[in-house]
């Protein structure tokens, strides 16, 4: 059984986020996103909120798990057991920065990451991005995963 932790801050999950997700399910049995709460940025959107949005993007999807967790992902990941860790990347900045990370998973753990290129239809769909709109009383719906209201 392959299992994989996806972890982010999902501030809000996104249309980027969920086509990461649809596309690493043809990789593994399991996907379990992991929403963290331990952010030093304080969130716009609450845990039970981020997790709601989750569950109606994938509420036909047995094979998606939604969590939250408080600690370094990679203890996380041991603890459910998943040996791999799931990353989007968009951009060269998005991957010296998930460098950096999966390397030290790597040294700390064994984990390994695997990183799928954005979609480029979504490369530009950020949660920052989402939350300027919302901010500014824009139509965010092409920015969500389908199904999903907020
Ligand atoms: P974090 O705060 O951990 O970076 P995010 O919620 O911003 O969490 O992102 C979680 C993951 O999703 C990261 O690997 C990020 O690069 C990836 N991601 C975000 N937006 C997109 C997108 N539009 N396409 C592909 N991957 C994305």
């Amino acid at each position: 059984m392959k299992r994989a932790i996806f972890p982010g801050s999902f501030d809000p999950f996104t249309i980027g986020h969920y086509s990461i997700v649809k596309r690493s399910l043809s990789l593994f049995d399991e996907v379990i996103i992991a929403v963290g709460i331990n952010q030093t940025k304080k969130p716009q959107f609450t845990i039970e909120q981020r997790k709601d949005i989750i569950g109606q993007a994938f509420s036909q999807e047995m094979r998606v798990k939604i969590m939250e967790y408080n600690c370094l992902t990679v203890d996380f990941a041991l603890e459910q057991k998943a040996d791999y860790i799931l990353r989007g990347l968009r951009s060269v900045s998005d991957f010296e920065y998930e460098r950096t990370v999966a390397d030290a998973n790597k040294r700390l753990t064994g984990i390994e990451t695997v990183m799928l290129f954005t979609d480029t239809q979504y490369s530009f769909v950020s949660s920052t991005v989402v939350r300027d709109l919302i901010a500014y009383g824009k139509d965010i719906s092409d920015f969500l995963p389908p199904n999903v209201k907020i």
